[in-house]
């Protein structure tokens, strides 16, 4: 399988500033064939996303989702509503998801079902809050990722991308976790879903230069970029460092 290398653009980008973003990216990533793209632009600009990527190798998904179809949920926004603009993906359990909404293991499983229902493929967020020992960590990530499949059968599985992002690793003032601890968690989380193989990614300030070295990791199945690809040509940068 290819790695698969995406980007959350978080709460950043009118679908304006998406649309001049994408002029500049699909030039520069159209002859990487050899990783899968994706980018999930904030709810208003998925629509810019659909329009300027048609016919391009990357697609398109959301970065929250609610659990159920419709009804009186003000502001959410449903997976059958993410599924008919194009969604390929939807990203659940993001850490500062987890944070500034309390979402919790069993809120987050719900979402997981309700993106799988609609034919999307969730990108269930895990980590562990601080820096420390790797078997703490493993511990931690082994409750997050069996309490957010939890109720998704075997075959279901498979289909869903685990992001592995260590919260402590995430954002400004921060640096990438060590590859070596890295692939001891990807390894860990392949072993519990052993079976299922699903894909599983890598977040955390990923930049040109931290890509190679976690990308080189025999369980790294790809990179899920923040802020240094709100750069379009530095997130192209990255891609073409998959092959
Ligand atoms: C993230 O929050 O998922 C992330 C990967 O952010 P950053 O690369 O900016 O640390």
């Amino acid at each position: 399988m290819k790695p698969l290398i995406g980007t959350s653009f978080k709460m950043n980008l009118t679908s304006t500033e998406l649309t001049r973003y994408i002029e500049v990216l699909r030039p520069l990533i159209e002859p990487l064939t050899a990783c899968d793209m994706f980018m999930l632009p904030p709810f208003t600009a998925i629509w810019a996303a659909r329009e300027c990527l048609r016919g391009s190798r990357v697609v398109w998904g959301a970065q929250d989702v609610h659990h159920e179809a419709y009804g009186a949920h003000t502001g959410d926004i449903s997976a059958p509503m993410l599924a008919e603009l194009g969604c390929t993906f939807v990203e659940v359990g993001h850490s500062e998801r987890r944070r500034d909404h309390g979402e919790t293991d069993a809120a987050i499983a719900l979402k997981v079902k309700a993106v799988l229902e609609h034919g999307m493929t969730p990108i269930l967020c895990v980590g562990e809050p601080t820096k420390g020992a790797t078997a703490s960590a493993v511990e931690y990530v082994t409750r997050q990722v069996y309490g957010g499949l939890k109720g998704i059968p075997g075959y279901q599985r498979a289909q869903v991308v685990i992001a592995y992002e260590p919260v402590w690793a995430i954002g400004v003032g921060s640096t990438a976790a060590d590859p070596q601890h890295v692939e001891t968690m990807h390894a860990a989380i392949h072993d519990l879903l052993d079976g299922a193989k699903p894909r599983v990614i890598y977040g955390g300030s990923v930049d040109v230069t931290t890509a190679a070295p976690l990308l080189g990791q025999e369980h790294v199945d790809g990179l899920f970029v923040g802020r240094s690809a709100l750069d379009p040509v530095a997130f192209a940068a990255i891609a073409r460092i998959a092959r």
